[in-house]
C-alpha cells in the first residue's frame, strides 16, 4: 500500500474536518537525545511494556500498513521516517509517509500545511487520525523525551519502529501528557 493518496482535493468540495490541526500551527518537531535522562526514560518506558494491560482493547492495523510503515522505515534510512495513520474504531487502514523537513537521523518534523492537506483527504476518506509514527535508525523503540513533549495528539497510538537490530521492532504507546505508556497491539490481515 502507498500512502500517497492519488486524490486531487481541488477536483472535490471537501467536507469540514474537525480542526485538530489547528494544534498543529508550529513545525511539530521531534528531536531525540542522548542526554542521560534518555537512559532512564528507556528503563521507564521498557518496564512498562511488560506492564501493558492485555484487557484494553489493543491498538490495530492491517499486514498493509504494517507493511508500509516498515517499508517507509527502511527506505528513509539512515534518516527518521515520520507518517501519519487513519481508519475507524481505532484501527489504522491507511498509511500516509510525510516528509522529514529535518531529513535527519535523529529527529523528524512534519511540515503543518502536508498535515493539513493529509488531514483533508482523511475526511474525504471518511476516516480520522488514529496513530502517529516514526523510525528510529539507531535507538530503541521507546519514546524520547522529545517525542513525548512534542506530542499534541493524545488521542492517537504513538508507533516507533527500531531498526538498531537486524528485524525491525515496533513500539505503540499512548502519550497523554508528559506520560507515555505501553499500548497493546495487534496486525490484523
Ligand atoms: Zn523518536
Amino acid at each position: 500500500m502507498h500512502c500517497t493518496n492519488s486524490v486531487n482535493n481541488t477536483q472535490f468540495n471537501l467536507p469540514s474536518v474537525e480542526c485538530r490541526h489547528r494544534l498543529c500551527q508550529n513545525p511539530v518537531r521531534f528531536t531525540e537525545s542522548n542526554r542521560p535522562s534518555r537512559l532512564e526514560r528507556v528503563e521507564d518506558a521498557a518496564a512498562g511494556v511488560g506492564r501493558a494491560n492485555l484487557l484494553e482493547t489493543p491498538f490495530s492495523m492491517t499486514r498493509a500498513v504494517w507493511d508500509e510503515i516498515i517499508r517507509d522505515s527502511l527506505e528513509k534510512r539512515p534518516n527518521e521516517a515520520c507518517g501519519l495513520l487513519s481508519g475507524r474504531n481505532g484501527s489504522a487502514q491507511t498509511v500516509w509517509r510525510m516528509e522529514n523537513t529535518l531529513k535527519s537521523p535523529i529527529a523528524f518534523a512534519m511540515d503543518p500545511k502536508q498535515i493539513q492537506q493529509v488531514f483533508h483527504k482523511m475526511a474525504f476518506r471518511g476516516e480520522h487520525l488514529v496513530g502517529i509514527y516514526h523510525s528510529h535508525p539507531t535507538a530503541p523503540p521507546i519514546p524520547s523525551p522529545e517525542d513525548i513533549a512534542y506530542c499534541h495528539y493524545p488521542e492517537a497510538a504513538y508507533l516507533i519502529v527500531s531498526l538498531a537490530s537486524p528485524q525491525p521492532v515496533l513500539g505503540c504507546f499512548r502519550i497523554e501528557g508528559a506520560f507515555a505508556r505501553a499500548y497493546p497491539y495487534k496486525v490484523c490481515n
